[in-house]
């Protein structure tokens, strides 16, 4: 049982700031997902954890202890890598054995912890075998049930699924969240890719440069981003943006720009009508555009040209150039034949725009 509190933790290479006061509290038994691209300081956020980095400034504490200054095997952690770390001259059982031994545990509670854990993970005929005699899933399991037989408080993952291919991603994922349910532990998982942090994750911290961007439920992120940058990061296809001017304000906020003109409420856009920026970006996922007008007060609408259409069975992934934008728009019928360069007109609810501050990139709504 532990919760982890990172503090203000802070991390320099030199004059480079990896980690910029990085502070969030992780309760007992969640699942916490940092996600974001490559450099942002994700890595480094848990290997400080973990113990294999010193921390610049900042405190971290596990489970009521703060372990700045101990060592990695002092501090109840069990990490999962990327490359699964396994010792390729011994067994599986030897592998799942090894850090147990190194402890002096005696063999039969050694013995009792691997049947546990091999049941667990489905691996019990394995135990015999060497890791190059089992395929890529099955030594990801290995190196999952290492960390199961330390008991430990908290399970760290740092990208463990990025070396598999896309199938047996998806199925590592599921058997992630099936482990959490059969060992309820304090979890932290490192990734840069969205779909593994919004399905495993019961919260997300979004990174980018150094900085947390947000903090929430894959929920939150995905409906109230707070700036542009998780808005684009969460959700794919990729929340389509357009570049507009605030150019009347009153009865009616008017935005303008890219060919296009969109009359909103004030009282529906708060943030918009008090903003000073006379510049926004407007956001709108692609699964909340369809094809067709405006039906009523509540829905703005517009068109473009048909640049591409992807077929993927269930539905079509349409792109049209609108201004100087390329607007994707998804779940559109795949029965539907629509020839290229085509004028396509696409509606949406007005519910359905994100407002960004068009320097800041600070949502405004
Ligand atoms: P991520 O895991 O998000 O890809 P990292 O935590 O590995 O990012 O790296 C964050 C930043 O710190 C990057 O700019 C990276 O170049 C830098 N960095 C990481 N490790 C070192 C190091 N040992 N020495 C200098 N800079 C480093």
């Amino acid at each position: 049982m532990a919760e982890v509190i990172l503090s203000k933790v802070r991390k320099a290479y030199g004059n480079v700031l990896a980690v910029k006061d990085f502070s969030l509290d992780i309760a007992d038994q969640e699942f916490v997902v940092l996600v974001g691209p490559s450099g942002c300081g994700k890595s480094t956020t848990l290997r400080m954890i973990a113990g294999l980095e010193d921390i610049t400034s900042g405190t971290i504490t596990i489970g009521n202890r703060v372990v700045n200054d101990l060592q990695p095997k002092d501090r109840d952690i069990a990490m999962v890598f990327q490359n699964y770390a396994l010792y390729q001259h011994m067994t599986v059982y030897d592998n799942l054995a090894f850090g147990l031994r190194n402890r002096r545990t005696p063999e039969r509670d050694i013995e009792a912890a691997i049947r546990h854990a091999a049941k667990v993970l489905s691996i019990e005929g394995l135990l015999d075998r060497r890791p190059r005699q089992l395929s890529g899933g099955q030594q990801q399991r290995v190196a999952l049930g290492r960390c199961i037989v330390r008991n430990p408080k908290v399970f760290l993952f740092d990208e463990p699924l990025s070396n598999l291919d896309a199938q047996l991603r998806a199925q590592m994922r599921l058997e992630i969240k099936e482990l959490r349910q059969r060992v309820p532990t304090t979890s932290i998982f490192v990734t840069h890719d969205q779909v593994e942090a919004m399905t495993l994750g019961d919260r997300i911290v979004v990174m980018k440069d150094g900085l947390v961007q947000q903090v929430g439920t894959p929920l939150e992120l995905y409906r109230r981003p707070v700036n542009q940058f998780v808005a684009s990061f969460i959700g794919s296809p990729s929340m389509n943006f357009f570049q507009m001017r605030i150019s009347g304000a009153g009865d009616q906020i008017l935005l303008t720009g890219e060919g296009l003109s969109f009359a909103l409420p004030p009282s529906r856009f708060p943030g918009l009508a008090r903003s000073d920026s006379d510049s926004v970006t407007v956001g709108v996922r692609p699964q909340h555009l369809r094809l067709g007008r405006a039906e009523d007060a509540d829905q703005v609408s517009f068109s473009g040209t048909l640049m591409v259409t992807e077929q993927l069975g269930d539905e079509q992934l349409l792109a049209i150039r609108v201004g100087n934008s390329d607007i994707r728009i998804a779940g559109v019928d795949p029965e539907l034949n629509l020839a290229t360069g085509a004028s396509i007109e696409v509606a949406t609810a007005m519910d359905n725009l994100h407002i960004f501050d068009g320097t800041s990139g600070v949502a405004l709504r």
